[in-house]
């Protein structure tokens, strides 16, 4: 088997090495290996989405007519692998992945016109409002109602586990519209600008000690009905073509390759018994087989990519890619704590500003790599829990 890519693209993958390490500054480099593994710090994602809307690619995957580079899927695997590679922040997934996509196939043409350019040039940041205390898996039972009274929704309700949305200009919001029909059929997609009257957001402090995650309560909050995705009651259809979305870039292979090599370097490091950690018998294996996880896990990808689905439907392999990538996210998080020893007792949030001086005793790494390992507990419920992908995995591709 022939594991190199194409010349072409060897040639593409060296422009684009080229032109971040051009473009990238070091310091959101630095601040970005705190988070690698999870998100950004959102003002550093919106710097680095200005910078490369410089070059036009900020939504390289986009249809061309709204701004995308026209790459193939192998291009934009080798453009998204470099940035991972070069410690660059993450994009505003929820603007560039999650809403863009929905607004331009299913938006107005002035809602094109005001919110796509935007999402391209990082002027908003972006939150996802769609879990709900009680309603996360269950997500077709969402209770926050909007009600509309002339030319306004009135919203009410609460939304929770909204990531970033201290931080965010914008929503995007599964709202009930009609309770008395079948519940997938009440729903709409709302845009909801974040500052608008009566809107409290609250941040939920996270074991790793940062508070990313938020509760959005919503009274009486009045949203213009030309910010209705679509049509009335067909917010669940365009929720299922998001999810969808997000699923096929959940696998979290660039990141899980990043930390392959990030744990090889931290084992290269340290020494035990007089060899250092990478040659030990306690994690030479481990390291070995997780690697190799990862090295099955990215041909997987490519194959998807390929459009050799295993056999079986999309959906289904995107589940399969979800639940491999995460777990493996987990168990190379651990492998990370486990080679600090003593040092993975500190934690300090990736947020803190203001670092402990470094000695001889304590290195970078022990300053974020506990917390990381931390939130990453989380990678196997976000974007739909380990058991959802198990039952989408049975029921599309077993028929159970
Ligand atoms: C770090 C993080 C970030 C998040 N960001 C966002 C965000 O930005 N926006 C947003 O809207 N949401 C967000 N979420 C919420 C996330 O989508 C939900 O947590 C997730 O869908 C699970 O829902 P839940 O928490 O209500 O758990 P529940 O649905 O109550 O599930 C609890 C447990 O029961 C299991 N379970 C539930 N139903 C079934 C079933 N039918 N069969 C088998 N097992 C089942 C689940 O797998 C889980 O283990 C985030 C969550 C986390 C942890």
């Amino acid at each position: 088997m022939d594991f190199q890519l194409d010349e072409g693209l060897e040639d593409f993958r060296q422009m684009v090495r080229d032109a971040i390490a051009q473009d990238l500054p070091p310091r959101l480099q630095e601040r970005q290996r705190r988070f690698a593994g999870n998100q950004s710090e959102p003002g550093d994602t919106m710097e680095w989405t200005r910078i490369l809307a410089g070059r036009g690619w900020t939504v390289p995957h986009w249809p061309v007519e709204y701004g995308g580079c026209g790459w193939s899927p192998m291009q934009l695997f080798v453009f998204q692998d470099e940035l991972i590679r070069a410690g660059a922040p993450d994009s505003c997934w929820g603007g560039t992945h999650m809403c863009g996509p929905v607004i331009y196939t299913f938006g107005s043409e002035e809602q094109k016109a005001k919110f796509l350019p935007a999402i391209r040039n990082g002027d908003y940041f972006w939150a996802q409002g769609f879990s709900e205390p009680g309603n996360g898996s269950d997500l077709a039972n969402l209770r926050t109602a909007a009600v509309r009274n002339g030319d306004v929704y009135v919203v009410n309700g609460q939304k929770i586990w909204t990531s970033c949305a201290w931080a965010s200009e914008w929503g995007f919001f599964l709202v009930r519209t009609d309770p008395t029909v079948k519940p997938q059929r009440g729903i709409s997609f709302l845009l909801i600008d974040l500052k608008s009257p009566g809107i409290t957001i609250r941040r939920i402090p996270q074991i790793n000690g940062e508070a990313e995650l938020c509760e959005v309560f919503l009274d009486n909050v009045e949203v213009p009905v030309g910010n209705l995705v679509g049509e009335e009651g067909q917010g669940w259809t365009y929720a299922k073509f998001l999810l969808d979305h997000e699923r096929t870039t959940s696998s979290f292979i660039y990141f899980n390759k990043a930390a392959v090599e990030l744990a090889k370097a931290v084992a290269a490091s340290r020494t035990l018994d007089g060899v250092t950690l990478d040659r030990h018998p306690r994690f030479q294996g481990r390291i070995a087989q997780l690697e190799a996880e990862v090295t099955a896990l990215e041909w997987s990808v490519l194959r998807v990519l390929a459009n050799e689905h295993f056999q079986y439907p999309e959906a289904a392999a995107a589940s399969v890619l979800k639940i491999v990538g995460s777990r493996l996210q987990q168990a190379l998080s651990e492998l990370h704590v486990d080679l600090m020893g003593a040092e993975s007792l500190r934690l300090y949030p990736a947020e803190v500003a203001e670092r402990p001086i470094r000695s001889s005793l304590w290195s970078e790494e022990s300053e974020y790599l506990t917390s990381r390992a931390l939130i990453l507990r989380a990678a196997t419920i976000y974007g739909g829990s380990l058991q959802i992908q198990k039952n989408i995995i049975a029921k599309i591709a077993f028929d159970l």
